[in-house]
């Protein structure tokens, strides 16, 4: 159910409708908009009594969410979410693209400063690098853990740089939340649902990267678990499915963009790197992710690929990412959108 709240409607009014929600067993989920406040309802088994509710001052109209997925629907948010990064210039969603760019794992700190140095200085605003590496071997390179994230905090002093980094269980999502800007939920995670639900009850952006076999449904209901915990700044990431294809390392679909634009107000990026497995691939398959509407990308960029401890097939080199970078630019005002070079942080008082 959702609750459509008067443009006119006051703080109070808003507020003296959460609680009734809440008196009544159920959870209340304000969802600000341009025009109007909208209030989610989300617990009840039924039908709620909508004439109650829709008594109340201030109160516009209630009316039934039929997607599954409510709070991550656009029957709920008309306008697209933009996740803003405090304290910088740097966001999310909206006209200015998501550059997220670095290692497939933090090796060492040599190696991540080099290479934040060199994706800094073709403008990304987004450092990744896995401290807690998912593999399928359990004799591959697990990651360095709380090192990592030590080196990636230091990479955010040093070069403005925002943090994205991956959770794989309980105990490291309360680290990378303590440590990180985002939090990434990765695809063999997607339906981890206690995962998801503990990453809900943070108050920082969580990138969820679609499963390997999930559906579009399946996808925007892993973004409802975050959400329904009333973490509301989610960004979906496609990075390939598994099909009989087997000329690259994973099937991108591109075409979830403008499906997952039209149902959900959730930002999506793409991550060309792990949908292909290969480095040739990488920056036409990013080309083509920008044309088709995706919010920004993330990709693997490393400064010695062959010597990488994981993904190195896949990882581009930074001369590659700087062609990206102004590749991308040239697209981007195409699509209505632009490229950020750099990001801009506010000096620490
Ligand atoms: C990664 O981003 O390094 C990663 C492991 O991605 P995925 O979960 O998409 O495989
Ligand atoms: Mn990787």
């Amino acid at each position: 159910m959702l609750v459509v709240m008067k443009a006119q409607a006051t703080p109070e009014q808003i507020q003296a409708v959460c609680d009734h929600i809440e008196q009544l067993g159920l959870r209340a989920h304000p969802l600000p908009g341009a025009q109007r406040t909208a209030i989610g309802i989300t617990g009840n088994k039924g039908e709620v009594d909508r004439g109650n509710i829709e008594a109340l001052s201030g109160v516009a109209e209630v009316i039934r969410v039929s997607k599954p997925y409510k709070l991550a629907s656009r029957d709920v948010k008309e306008e697209d979410t933009i996740i803003h990064f405090p304290g910088t210039d740097a966001a999310i969603g909206g006209r200015n693209l998501a550059i997220v760019a670095g290692p497939c794992s933090i090796e060492s700190r040599q190696q991540a400063f080099d290479i934040a140095e060199q994706v800094a200085a073709s403008g990304a605003q987004f450092f990744r690098g896995g401290a807690y590496k998912p593999r399928t071997s359990p004799y591959a390179f697990q990651g360095l853990g709380l090192e990592a994230l030590r080196i990636m905090a230091d990479i955010r002093t040093r070069f403005g740089l925002r943090i994205v980094t991956e959770a794989i269980d309980n105990e490291s999502l309360e680290l990378v939340a303590e440590w990180a800007d985002v939090v990434q939920i990765g695809a063999r995670n997607m339906q981890n649902f206690s995962l998801l639900k503990r990453a809900g009850r943070l108050r920082k952006p969580v990138l969820i990267k679609r499963g390997l076999s999930a559906t579009l449904d399946e996808f925007l209901m892993a973004a409802e678990y975050v959400m329904s915990e009333g973490n509301y700044q989610v960004i979906l990431c496609e990075r390939g499915v598994r099909t009989f294809a087997d000329h690259t390392r994973n099937t991108l679909d591109l075409s979830i963009i403008p499906a997952v634009r039209r149902l959900s107000h959730l930002p999506i990026l793409v991550d060309p790197s792990h949908a292909t497995g290969k480095r040739d691939s990488v920056l036409p398959m990013a080309r083509a992710a920008v044309a088709s509407g995706a919010d920004g990308v993330l990709v693997e960029v490393h400064n010695h690929p062959e010597l990488a401890l994981s993904d190195g097939p896949q990882s581009i080199y930074p001369d590659q990412f700087a062609r990206m970078m102004d590749e991308l630019e040239q697209i981007a005002p195409v699509v209505g959108r632009n490229v950020p070079r750099g990001i801009a942080v506010e000096a620490s008082k």
